[in-house]
């Protein structure tokens, strides 16, 4: 390989929110992969009905819903004028 050019290119260790993990390779920073979903734990491959809430999803939405209300609230206060 030519040097300078490629990204490093490294073993990474996936970590599912269902505990499963697994090793792969990635370019990315760092050697943990930290995933909600996981071919495990996805019901495609269980088969199996689930409510697919892991890793903190809801609270992440929250926490955008929290800052749009904020935002709507800057825009009422400044209608207001
Ligand atoms: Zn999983």
């Amino acid at each position: 390989m030519k040097p300078g050019i490629h990204p490093d290119y490294h073993p990474v260790t996936v970590h599912c929110a269902c505990g499963h993990t697994f090793p792969t390779r990635s370019t990315m920073k760092g050697d943990l992969l930290k995933v909600e979903i996981c071919s495990n734990c996805h019901p495609f491959f269980t088969g199996k009905q689930k409510l697919v809430d892991t890793a903190g999803r809801v609270e992440r939405f929250q926490k955008k819903y929290a800052s749009a209300q904020a935002a709507q609230a800057a825009i009422q206060a400044g209608n207001k004028k």
